[in-house]
């Protein structure tokens, strides 16, 4: 049976293999076994219920809570040709009763109902007579008291199970604890069942807390590298979402806002743009969120600290469902956690003890200097073996980054202290810096012993250690914006403990060579051109279907397209999300425009079968054969190609390689150099004062004019030609 599964999954699914769990549950249900399965957003749930329908001769129900979600689950079926309809009260009534009818004749695999629906006696009418196999309910957690949205009518769903004695019945959830788990089995009284729970983990997402210091300008800075990309950006009031949709759409983005302020119809006809790619971005409060099945949200942006963990795992849950790499950004500051604090002291009694507890759950988290994974699926009860993971900010930043700020820590405190804590962050940075302003003058302050004793840094980066001194609990804020010092400091101060950190943590750019390190190589080198036309043809084709560009290909299949450059429809066979039904319907449009590409372009298909994934095989690390090509004469552009990374990998391994005690190519490394004479010198200048380790401090010194990529390949040449 589990054969006949695998084919369905490959024929009309395009995917080569089950995902984890999937295959057990489905194995279990086809065995009409109740099942409950809980995997995370994106795990691939759908499919255990659905390839089962398939092969039941009778009908599958699947109960769902939002008619959103019922009208894009029947959406994406039909686009396989699969026969589903649902039932709820947003149907006309002869829309309602066309369905009927299709029921009532035999030729639907799945209705989507809602609870209240299924209930009614006319639907128990229609249903009557109807041969039901399997009995799906879906976001199962709303069964539980104790779980986080509970709805009373899913507690009588255990007796109208009742009514197809014959059906096997299928709970569906991505959150729920052990507690919600036991109570969702007792209550539909599953017998012989078995439950499939999968990781709380997402891997593709890209964990990153960042300071909010100068938040309109971080997020334009943010999004000018994802023009073309979908998200979601949540902020913590309707005024926040008017004002910051207000900006974005001034600076050319197609933003929408989305709160409970709005009008129900405003609310539903911008969440449609988002969802069928007419709007790129959505500016949202948590009302945002529920119901949405849009695979390509590649970020999810905090502007605004979300209310707990819990909170900010499901806003983030929205991104990356498709599996591909999204980025999700929170801004943290100091103000935003006082205005939680504001709100939790109005509450009382176990609530506000309750809030306080969520709040200091998530201010370890977001204080967190290890892998973020670790701490947030904690939260859940699960213990993250993999750590470091790879994909958070604090797991890549470079050691070098981490600095040891023990020093300037210890200057400011003591200065906070001097100041006998009666003053705010500016002033004691003022007197460190030796401040000749007004303020510091009228106070004498010119007179204490700190003054003028911080000039090797700059005003920004006390201010940048002040916000990691705050971050990190050892300052806090009075009445009036007055520093005080924390307890916790006391062994800063006496030298028992040290303070490490990473001084910018401002930027909420990922950095390049962050995503060459985290994403498949697929990901990295598809033809981008390419993928931004057949994206063009999939919203033609989905328009024309009434349908959001999701039903007809997720990006994934876009982009194996973008890389392999199918030329027919049997190479189309290979490409990940293709099935026969969708080959058939949309494969030569999608052809023809990967034709005419590859044809104005010279390029010729890759063949997707024929890849192995087995890699030349050489000896030595790779560092080294990158590094010997070099001093061969090969170009660090070649080296890229040859190795089908990016060109800053390349300058990485040149590194290792000359950290390693090796020499490399002068007259290479100003070949790769873009830079004027002018400008080279006044890099090597920069180096030579503030040393070649840490590049943001070069940067800095160049005054921000000279990118990264540029600075790296200096340093190279700088530290080759000091040997
Ligand atoms: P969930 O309901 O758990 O949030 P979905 O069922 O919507 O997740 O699946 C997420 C995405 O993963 C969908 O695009 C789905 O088609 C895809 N998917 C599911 N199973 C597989 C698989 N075995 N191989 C590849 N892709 C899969």
């Amino acid at each position: 049976m589990i054969e006949q599964a695998k084919s369905i999954l490959k024929n009309t699914f395009g995917y080569d293999e089950f995902r984890l769990q999937q295959e057990a549950a489905i194995t279990q249900v086809l065995n009409k076994k109740d099942a409950l399965v809980i995997m995370p957003t994106g795990g691939g749930k759908s499919l255990c219920y659905q390839i089962p329908a398939m092969m039941f001769e009778g009908m599958t129900i699947v109960i769902s809570p939002l008619i959103s979600l019922m009208k894009d689950q029947v959406e994406q079926l039909r686009e396989y040709d699969i026969p589903s309809v649902y039932l709820n009260s947003s149907l006309r009534p002869e829309a309602y009763e066309y369905n009927v009818k299709k029921i009532l004749n035999g030729e639907v695999k799945l209705l989507y109902v809602a609870p209240e629906t299924l209930m009614m006696d006319r639907t128990k009418e229609i249903l009557k007579n109807i041969k039901v196999d399997c009995f799906t309910i879906d976001e199962a957690h709303c069964i539980s008291e104790w779980g986080h949205d509970f709805r009373p009518e899913y507690r009588q769903l255990a007796t109208v199970r009742k009514s197809f004695p014959g059906a096997v019945c299928v709970a569906l959830t991505a959150t729920a604890t052990p507690r919600v788990q036991r109570d969702i089995k007792r209550t539909l009284e599953f017998d012989e069942s078995e439950s499939f729970v999968s990781s709380f983990d997402r891997p593709n997402l890209f964990l990153k807390i960042v300071d909010k210091k100068d938040p309109e300008n971080q997020i334009l800075d943010f999004l000018y590298t994802r023009k073309k990309q979908s998200g979601i950006i949540y902020c913590f009031s309707r005024r926040q979402v008017d004002e910051l949709t207000e900006l974005l759409v001034e600076e050319g983005y197609d933003a929408k806002p989305y709160h409970a302020g709005l009008m129900s119809r405003e609310r539903a006809i911008n969440q449609r743009a988002f969802i069928r790619d007419d709007a790129r971005i959505i500016v949202a409060t948590v009302a945002f969120g529920m119901g949405i099945n849009k695979p390509n949200v590649r970020y999810v942006v905090h502007y605004d600290m979300p209310q707990n963990i819990e909170s900010y795992y499901q806003q983030i849950g929205r991104a990356g469902r498709d599996g591909l790499r999204a980025d999700c950004v929170l801004l943290f500051s100091y103000a935003d956690t006082q205005k939680i604090k504001y709100f939790i002291n109005q509450k009382q009694g176990t609530e506000k003890t309750v809030a306080e507890r969520h709040l200091e759950k998530l201010l370890k988290f977001l204080e967190f200097t290890g892998c973020r994974r670790k701490p947030l699926l904690d939260y859940f009860g699960e213990s993250y073996v993999k750590d470091p993971c790879e994909m958070c900010d604090n797991d890549l930043s470079v050691e070098e980054d981490v600095e040891d700020l023990t020093l300037q820590a210890q200057k400011f405190l003591n200065c906070v202290l001097e100041l006998e804590e009666e003053y705010g962050a500016g002033q004691v940075i003022d007197v460190l810096r030796g401040s000749k302003n007004q303020k510091v003058l009228e106070n004498e302050l010119d007179k204490v012993e700190h003054y003028g004793q911080g000039l090797e840094w700059s005003k920004k980066q006390w201010e940048q250690l002040y916000r990691l001194l705050m971050r990190q609990r050892f300052l806090k804020r009075g009445t009036f914006g007055v520093l005080e010092v924390e307890d916790k400091a006391m062994a800063v101060l006496s030298g028992k403990e040290n303070v490490y950190g990473i001084l910018d943590r401002t930027d909420v750019q990922t950095a390049e060579d962050d995503v060459v390190r985290t994403s498949s190589e697929i990901e990295n080198q598809y033809n981008v051109e390419l993928f931004e036309l057949l994206r063009a043809k999939r919203k033609e084709l989905a328009d024309a279907d009434d349908v959001p560009p999701y039903a007809i290909f997720p990006d994934t299949t876009l982009i194996e397209m973008a890389y392999y450059y199918p030329q027919s429809k049997d190479s189309l066979d290979a490409i990940y999300g293709v099935g026969s039904v969708k080959k058939a319907k949309f494969g030569d449009s999608f052809i023809g425009v990967i034709k005419t590409y590859s044809k104005n372009h010279d390029i010729i298909e890759r063949q997707k079968t024929l890849i192995k994934k087995v890699r030349e095989v050489k000896t030595g690390e790779k560092f080294e054969q990158v590094g010997n090509g070099f001093n061969e004469g090969k170009s660090i552009k070649l080296l890229a190609e040859e190795h089908g990374v990016k060109e800053v990998t390349i300058l990485g391994h040149l590194k290792k390689f000359l950290d390693e005690g090796n020499d490399l190519r002068l007259e290479g490394l100003l070949q790769a150099s873009n830079l004027s004479d002018r400008q080279r010198d006044q890099v090597l200048k920069a180096f030579k004062k503030r040393g070649h380790e840490m590049l943001r401090f070069v940067y800095d010194e160049c005054k921000k004019q000279i990118g990264y990529d540029e600075l790296r390949i200096m340093q190279l040449y700088y530290m080759a030609s000091m040997k």
